[in-house]
């Protein structure tokens, strides 16, 4: 194989409630640096095509390189936290997150400006508050899938995706919410697909 950039259509920009990572039966583990906030986390700015597939792992020549982003570290570790286990600083789930997805927009976005640009993104769609303005608030209750869609559509203009997980008793939780942007990641725009996979008709959100 050459090694060229492949080609991409969106991307998707994925968030994660860290309520619901946690309530699981594999549960998590706290970043070095303690608690994060009670407040989405970015999980990935990943390149899609129309079609619903994905490039990944693109450029093995261009791995993750911290110093490259040493500006946006303290950003990262407020807003992209890494909940898996062992207890980390974020850089493996980052580096992860580089050399699986960035890599594949790398010809749009270098590591830097593909960090900055989630970043950017999350800062200027604070979904926690979009949905505490709907009422819909991470305190353990349970919302239709439906209101809690609509919520985001109306606030933001186009249709999320929710994707659900389950905590140890089997019920159905907030767990990621996609958004999509276009190619230049900085516009939203209406997903031209969207992905599979079940929630119930009424989840949870739980505290964090
Ligand atoms: P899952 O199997 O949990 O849905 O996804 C596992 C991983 O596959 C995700 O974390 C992400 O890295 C990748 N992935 C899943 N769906 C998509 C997609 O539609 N687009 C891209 N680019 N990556 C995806
Ligand atoms: P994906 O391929 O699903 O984008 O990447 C998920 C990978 O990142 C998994 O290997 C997972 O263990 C790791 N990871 C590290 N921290 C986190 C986290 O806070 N949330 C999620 N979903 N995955 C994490
Ligand atoms: P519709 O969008 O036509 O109301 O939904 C069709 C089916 O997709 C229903 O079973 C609905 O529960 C499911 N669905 C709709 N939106 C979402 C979503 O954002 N996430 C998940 N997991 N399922 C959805």
């Amino acid at each position: 194989a050459f090694c060229v950039a492949q080609d991409f259509d969106f991307f998707y920009f994925v968030q994660q409630w860290p309520g619901s990572y946690c309530d699981t039966d594999q549960g998590c583990c706290y970043p070095s640096n303690g608690k994060p906030a009670s407040d989405f986390g970015i999980h990935g700015l990943w390149p899609t095509n129309n079609d619903g597939s994905y490039p990944s792992n693109c450029d093995s020549s261009n791995p993750f390189d911290i110093s490259k982003i040493s500006d946006l570290v303290s950003r990262m570790e407020q807003d992209w936290p890494s909940l898996a286990c062992p207890s980390s600083s974020g850089t493996t789930f980052w580096s992860h997150e580089w050399e699986k997805h960035g890599t594949c927009s790398e010809s749009i976005l270098d590591q830097h400006g593909y960090f900055k640009s989630a970043l950017d993104l999350k800062d200027n769609l604070d979904l926690l508050q979009i949905l505490q303005s709907a009422g819909i608030q991470a305190g353990g209750g349970s919302y239709s899938l439906s209101s809690i869609k609509n919520a985001i559509e109306s606030a933001i203009g186009s249709t999320p995706w929710i994707e659900c997980n389950t905590d140890g008793s089997g019920n159905s939780q907030l767990y990621q919410i996609y958004i999509c942007v276009d190619a230049s990641a900085s516009n939203i725009i209406e997903c031209p697909v969207m992905q599979t996979g079940k929630c119930s008709s009424s989840v949870q959100f739980p505290s964090f």
